[in-house]
C-alpha cells in the first residue's frame, strides 16, 4: 500500500533480531528445564538459498532481499558473494531448499546465472530459480536464462517484489498458475525481442570506421603535470562526504527521487529524511572510528589511436616505447546522416598524424574496511548498519571519483584550471572531458579492466583487486579512463557484428569462444552458446 518503506522494514528486523538474541539463552534454559526435545526445529514458510554469482562481489541488494524475506518467515541461507554454481546447488540439495536466488551486478554475472540455470537442469532440479541484481532484467531472464531450465525461472525487480514472487511460488495453491503465467509472459517477450532485433540495422565494421567521429586536431593537447601513475592516499574523508551524490543512495533503499527534493516529497519525504539521518550518524562514526579508508591511483600517458580503434600508451614523451594497449569497440548500428559511429579511440589523436596526445586513468576505493565493519554489525544482529556501511562506502567511492576527476581537470592534468562548479554541476557532469568506466555502455568489455589495473598498479598502490569476472574488490571501488577533449561524450556501444567480434578477439589475443562469452550482452542472442564449467573465461 506504499505505507511502509524498506529502511523501516530493515530497522524493524534489527529490533526483532536483537530482541530474539537477547531472549534465546532464557528460552533454551526453559526448554532444558521443561524437558523439551531441544531440537529448536521450527517450520518456516520456506527455505531459500541465496548467493551472489561467482566472480561478483556486490551484495547490498541481495542482503536487503534476505532481510525482507526473513521478516516474512522465510528461512534464508545466504552463501555470500563469489559463490560457484556447484556450491549453490549442493547446498540447496543438502538442505532441501524450496527455492534458489542468484544475484549479481556486473554483466559477466549474467553469463554465470545462465550457467546456474543449465546446471540446475543437468542435475535434475525442479525448484524455482530467482534472478536479481542491477544488470539483470526481465528481457535477459526470458531470453538467456529461462530457456536453460525447465523449472520456474523468475526475474525479481526489487526487494519489495521478492515477497510476492516467493509467496506465489511456494504456495502449492498458486505455484502452477504463477509459473505458467510467467512462462507465457517470457515466451512473448522473446518473440517481441526477436522481431525488434531482426529489424535493427547494422553496418559492417569498415563502414562504421569510415563514419568515425572526427576531432579537432588543431587544438593542442594539454600536457599533464606528470606522466605515469601516482598514488593518492591523502584524500580526506570529510572532502568526500561533501561530494556525495545522495540520489543513488535513496535508490538503494528503494526510495525513488532526486536529492534534495526527495526530502520534501509528500509520500516518501519522511522516510527519506529518516534514512538520511541514519546515514549521517553512521558517517560520523565512520570518521570518528576510522571504519573506512579511501585510497586511489591516477595516471597519465602519452597516447595515440591506431587505425583499428586501439589506443596505444607510451612510457615517454616522444612516444617511442610502447607501454600498453587499450582496446575499444565501435558502434555498428545504422546511423542517420551526420551522426558518427563512435568508439572511445575517436577521442584521441591518430598516431599516424604525429599529433601529441594523452590519456589518463584512475582507480579509487572507499571500501577498505567495509566488509570487516559489516561483519561486526552482522555479528551484533544489526543488518541495517551492515547494509548501510556498504551503501555509504559505495557513495564515498563515487564521491572520490568525482573529487579526483575535478582535481585532474583543475590541477593534475590542468586543462580546466579555472573551473568552478557546484556539487550539482558535477553530478550533472557539466565539465569538459569524460571518465568512462570499463563494463559500462561505451566500453562494455570488463576484461579491459585487466589492462587498466596493470597500468595503474591498482592492487599495489590502492589495494583494489579484480575477481575472475573483473569485479573490483573492495566492492566500493570505481575505475575508468580520462579523455580530455571537448568532443568526448558518453555513448552506448549497442550490438556489434561478427566481423568486429572476430577482429577484436584477434587484437586482444583472446580466442573467439572466450571473447564471445565476455561480449555476450553486446552480441546477437543466438551467437552465445551455454558456458561450460570447464571453459570459463580466463584473464586473457
Ligand atoms: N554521481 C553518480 C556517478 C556515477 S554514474 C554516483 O554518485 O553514483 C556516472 C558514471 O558512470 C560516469 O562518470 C562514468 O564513469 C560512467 N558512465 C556513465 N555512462 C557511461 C557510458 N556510456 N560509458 C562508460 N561509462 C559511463
Amino acid at each position: 500500500a506504499g505505507k511502509m518503506f524498506l529502511p523501516q522494514v530493515v530497522k524493524s528486523a534489527r529490533v526483532m533480531k536483537k530482541a530474539v538474541a537477547h531472549l534465546i539463552p532464557w528460552i533454551e534454559a526453559e526448554r532444558v528445564a521443561g524437558g523439551g526435545d531441544g531440537s529448536g526445529a521450527r517450520k518456516t514458510a520456506g527455505r531459500i538459498v541465496m548467493a551472489t554469482a561467482k566472480g561478483d562481489v556486490h551484495d547490498i541488494g541481495k542482503n536487503i532481499v534476505g532481510v525482507v524475506l526473513g521478516c516474512n518467515d522465510y528461512e534464508v541461507i545466504d552463501l555470500g558473494v563469489m559463490v560457484p554454481a556447484a556450491r549453490i546447488l549442493q547446498t540447496a540439495r543438502e538442505l532441501g531448499a524450496d527455492l534458489i536466488g542468484v544475484s549479481g551486478l556486473i554483466t559477466p554475472s549474467l553469463e554465470e546465472m545462465t550457467f546456474v540455470a543449465s546446471e540446475m537442469e543437468r542435475e535434475g532440479f525442479t525448484i524455482p530459480l530467482l534472478i536479481g541484481g542491477a544488470t539483470t532484467s526481465r528481457a535477459h531472464t526470458a531470453v538467456k536464462i529461462e530457456p536453460r531450465y525447465s523449472g520456474p525461472v523468475v526475474h525479481v525487480l526489487d526487494a519489495s517484489r521478492a515477497v510476492g514472487v516467493v509467496g506465489a511460488l511456494i504456495n502449492p495453491a498458486t505455484h502452477d498458475e504463477f509459473a505458467s503465467a510467467t512462462r507465457v509472459d517470457y515466451a512473448e517477450l522473446r518473440r517481441e525481442r526477436a522481431g525488434r532485433r531482426a529489424r535493427e540495422e547494422r553496418v559492417p565494421l569498415a563502414a562504421a570506421r569510415a563514419n568515425r567521429l572526427e576531432i579537432d586536431l588543431g587544438v593542442a593537447a594539454p600536457r599533464p603535470t606528470f606522466l605515469g601513475a601516482r598514488t593518492i592516499d591523502d584524500m580526506p574523508l570529510a572532502d568526500l562526504i561533501e561530494r556525495i551524490d545522495w540520489s543513488p543512495f535513496f535508490a538503494t533503499w528503494e526510495l525513488k527521487g532526486a536529492y534534495p527534493a526527495i526530502l520534501d516529497d509528500r509520500r516518501i519525504g519522511a522516510a527519506a529524511r529518516s534514512v538520511l539521518a541514519d546515514a549521517q550518524a553512521l558517517l560520523r562514526r565512520v570518521e570518528a572510528e576510522g571504519l573506512l579508508h579511501a585510497r586511489g591511483v591516477v595516471g597519465f600517458w602519452p597516447a595515440g589511436r591506431t587505425a583499428h580503434d586501439d589506443i596505444e600508451l607510451f612510457c615517454d614523451e616522444p612516444r617511442a616505447e610502447a607501454l600498453a594497449t587499450i582496446h575499444t569497440l565501435r558502434q555498428q548500428m545504422a546511423k542517420p546522416p551526420g551522426r558518427p559511429n563512435m568508439a572511445l579511440a575517436d577521442f584521441v589523436a591518430p598516431l599516424a598524424t604525429g599529433v601529441p596526445d594523452y590519456v589518463g586513468a584512475f582507480a579509487v576505493t572507499a571500501g577498505l574496511g567495509a566488509d570487516e565493519a559489516a561483519r561486526r554489525f552482522e555479528a551484533a544482529h544489526d543488518d541495517y548498519d551492515a547494509i548501510m556501511i556498504k551503501a555509504l562506502a559505495d557513495r564515498l567511492a563515487e564521491a572520490f571519483a568525482e573529487r579526483l576527476h575535478e582535481r585532474v581537470r583543475r590541477e593534475l592534468w590542468g586543462y580546466a584550471p579555472g573551473e568552478t562548479l557546484t556539487n550539482e554541476d558535477l553530478i550533472a557532469e557539466r565539465y569538459q572531458g569524460i571518465r568512462p568506466a570499463p563494463g559500462y555502455p561505451a566500453c562494455p568489455d570488463h576484461t579491459e579492466k585487466g589492462v587498466l589495473f596493470d597500468l595503474l598498479e591498482a592492487h599495489a598502490r590502492a589495494g583494489i583487486q579484480l575477481t575472475e569476472s573483473f569485479a573490483m574488490l573492495p566492492a566500493a571501488s570505481v575505475s575508468g579512463y580520462y579523455f580530455w577533449r571537448p568532443e568526448s561524450a558518453y555513448f552506448g556501444l549497442g550490438r556489434i557484428g561478427p566481423d568486429q567480434l572476430a577482429e577484436y578477439a584477434d587484437r586482444k589475443g583472446i580466442d573467439l569462444a572466450t571473447m564471445t562469452r565476455w561480449l555476450a550482452p553486446n552480441l546477437d542472442d543466438d551467437s552465445v552458446a551455454v558456458t561450460a564449467a570447464g571453459a570459463r573465461p580466463s584473464r586473457g
